[in-house]
Parts: C-alpha cells; sequence; structure tokens
C-alpha cells in the first residue's frame, strides 16, 4: 500500500468511526446515516484509494468535472452512488440525471421541470434534495424559506422524487441553528432525509437528525483552489 493509500484509509475509517459514535450518543442508527464523500478538486487518481477503502458514495459540485472523472472509475471499480451538491444550471439538467443518483441543489421552478423533462427523456428519475437558503444569505443557491411550500408543490405535480432537504448554513457562526430549522422544516413537509453537515459539523448535524453527510475535506484534505 503506498503512503496515500494508507492515509485515504485512515481518514475514511476516522470519520466513519466519529460518525458510529456520535449516532450511539444520538440514539441512532449508524446505517441511517450515508456518508458522501465530497471529491470536487481531487483527480481520479485520488478518488481510487478512498473506493478500494470501501467508500462507494461520492459527491461533486459541477457536472462536468464529474463527468471527467467518474465514467473510467466505474469502468475500474464498478458502480458508483454520485451526489450532485452544487448548484445546477438548468442547461445542464439532462448531464446530471444521466449521471447523478441523486441531486442536493433543486431550489428554483425552472430547475424543477428541466429536472422532470431530462427524466422523462432518460427513463431515469434522481432522487431529489430541495435546497433551502437556510441562512437568508443573498450570495446563496437554495430556495427561500418562504418560497418552500410553493417549490415542494410544484416538485410533487412534476413527480420528482423528492426525498428531503438540503442546506449549507452560514460560513463562521454556529451551525446547529440552522440545522435544527431545517430539520423542523422538512418534519413540517413530511419530509425523512436531511443533507447537512460538513468536514467542520458533521456531528453536530447527526445530533439534530442528518441522514447524508457531505464530507470533503476531512477525507480529502484541504482544496487548494476551492470553487465551492
Ligand atoms: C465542498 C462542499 C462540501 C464539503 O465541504 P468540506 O468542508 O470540505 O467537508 C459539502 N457540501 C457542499 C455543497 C460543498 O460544496
Amino acid at each position: 500500500m503506498s503512503d496515500y493509500e494508507q492515509l485515504a484509509s485512515e481518514r475514511l475509517a476516522s470519520v466513519n468511526s466519529k460518525i458510529a459514535h456520535t449516532a450511539k450518543i444520538a440514539g441512532r442508527k449508524a446505517s441511517d446515516i450515508n456518508l458522501i464523500a465530497v471529491s470536487k478538486t481531487y483527480d481520479a487518481e485520488a478518488i481510487a484509494p478512498f473506493i478500494s477503502a470501501g467508500q462507494r458514495v461520492f459527491g461533486e459540485n459541477r457536472v462536468q468535472e464529474a463527468q471527467t472523472k467518474f465514467p473510467a472509475l466505474i469502468d475500474q471499480f464498478g458502480a458508483l452512488e454520485l451526489h450532485l451538491v452544487g448548484q445546477l444550471q438548468s442547461n445542464k439538467a439532462e448531464d446530471a440525471v444521466a449521471l447523478f443518483h441523486t441531486i442536493h441543489s433543486v431550489d428554483r421552478e425552472s430547475l424543477v421541470t428541466a429536472i422532470a423533462r431530462a427524466s422523462d427523456r432518460l427513463g431515469k428519475r434522481p432522487r431529489c434534495f430541495i435546497q433551502v437558503n437556510i441562512g437568508d444569505e443573498p450570495q446563496k443557491g437554495g430556495c427561500a424559506i418562504e418560497a418552500l411550500p410553493t417549490l415542494l408543490e410544484k416538485a410533487r405535480v412534476a413527480t420528482l422524487d423528492v426525498v428531503g432537504l438540503m442546506a449549507v448554513p452560514p460560513a463562521d457562526t454556529e451551525a446547529a441553528p440552522y440545522f435544527a430549522l431545517l430539520a423542523k422544516l422538512a418534519h413540517d413537509h413530511g419530509l425523512a432525509a436531511l443533507s447537512m453537515g460538513m468536514t467542520n459539523d458533521f456531528e453536530t448535524a447527526i445530533m439534530l437528525g442528518a441522514t447524508h453527510l457531505r464530507v470533503g475535506s476531512a477525507l480529502f484534505g484541504d482544496r487548494v483552489a476551492d470553487h465551492a
């Protein structure tokens, strides 16, 4: 095993053991918590050791970047579960539906329509999270909290497979209140899945009900050029 393969395997084991430990404290089953390894900016060579170490679920924030890396990895290792965690332009919806198992960034009616159309054309329905702009930040993706009921209704009519809500809380502030708010919104709308928690706050997210953790740097290391 190379040093990097060793490191990848240790980092993965460390994150998984933190998830198991926190789940236990929360009285939850670790198997109800999905770790999405966010591999954006890292190439196929850097991703492969994580697959060898047992990780099959990966997240990317750009459709085109994922297209350059994952088809070859899937050829080599077999099926992987891919999650799109970044903003999606409607004109890339068909490419996204073709490649991704789950889309976490559905945040507007035009995108609901584009995904529904792509799903019909490809005969493939990705799972979807509605992204909520939970901190009401002007520069952030996600629908406004007030717009959520209308967007959910639109998605229901379009027969999107909406499984839950996703959010990225404001940076440099305590995430817990935002996670709690997202959990309340999901509960109010009868949605079971919660995509929340990243490297710095995934344990808090587990305590507040997260079902899908999106963890990048704790696994791959700090990103040099972050284009999140
Ligand atoms: C990059 C990214 C992550 C992972 O962030 P880390 O802090 O590196 O764990 C999670 N979610 C989204 C939407 C991202 O863009």
